[in-house]
């Protein structure tokens, strides 16, 4: 169940002069527990625990109004890919209760605000940007969280390490100490049907088994999106990244 952090039923505007206005809570708060309601019923129909499976809000081009609105839903994890309007979020919303999630590109020379402000980062495809991260986690802060992107067959030209190389790259963060490896994350090319998105997900399945069959400790599998988190449900995800069906639709996709 949900919990209204104000009487969302109240004709009235709250007195409080920075909560939201009452549209925009009460819708986020539909569409928060409409995509939990989804993530639940694909759990089920695939013989999965709903607590397996963590929502990850991608809150990327989002207001900070909408962001705390959903936080005040209990929301606690949130993704964000573009650092320069990430890290005012960060800051602004410090909850420690709050978990920060950077899942976009990451080049090289940025890596320093990633590593002050994320507890995790979804998208190591390089050896030398897992290596500037582990260098600049301040030992204030535990170890940060790290998935490999993985780049899945017919991928051309996209980030992620080829699946060959997903066990080297792997024994490599795990040697690094200011990063913990957690597991393995993809964005696999969008498909209309089930059955298609389902074999991109199962291809990313395969190599997370393969890294718990090599000894790893992993407990990670970060996939699924708004059009496709049940079919990742059925592949194994353990975190889908929802954006659009919690915030609504995005001015550019
Ligand atoms: C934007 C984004 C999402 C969320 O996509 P929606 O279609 O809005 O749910 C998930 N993962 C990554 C890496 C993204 O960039």
């Amino acid at each position: 169940m949900l919990t209204s952090p104000q009487n969302s039923s109240a004709p009235e505007m709250s007195s409080s002069p920075s909560a939201p206005s009452l549209g925009l809570s009460d819708r986020l708060a539909q569409n928060l527990s409409d995509v939990k309601q989804r993530i639940s019923a694909a759990a089920l129909r695939y013989g999965r625990d709903p607590r397996s499976i963590t929502l990850l809000a991608v809150s990327k081009q989002q207001s900070m109004e909408a962001i705390s609105s959903v936080a005040a839903y209990g929301q606690r994890d949130f993704g964000e890919n573009y650092l320069q309007e990430a890290i005012p979020k960060t800051t602004a919303l410090s909850d420690p209760a709050i978990v920060w999630h950077f899942i976009g590109q990451l080049q090289s020379n940025k890596t320093r605000p990633v590593a002050e402000h994320f507890q995790w980062v979804h998208t190591i495809d390089r050896l030398k940007i897992a290596e500037r991260l582990n260098e600049q986690r301040s030992e204030k802060d535990a170890p940060l969280n790290v998935c490999i992107q993985v780049k899945l067959a017919d991928e051309v030209g996209k980030g992620g390490v080829p699946s060959a190389e997903v066990a080297g790259f792997a024994t490599a963060i795990s040697a690094m100490p200011r990063l913990r490896l957690r597991g393995i994350m993809c964005i696999p090319p969008p498909r209309e049907s089930f059955d298609e998105q389902l074999v991109f997900f199962r291809e990313a399945r395969v190599l997370y088994e393969d890294l718990k069959t090599n000894g790893f400790t992993v407990d990670t599998l970060s996939m699924g999106m708004s059009a496709d988190l049940e079919a990742a449900i059925a592949a194994g995800a353990t975190v889908v990244r929802v954006g659009a069906a919690i915030f609504g639709e995005r001015k550019s996709a």
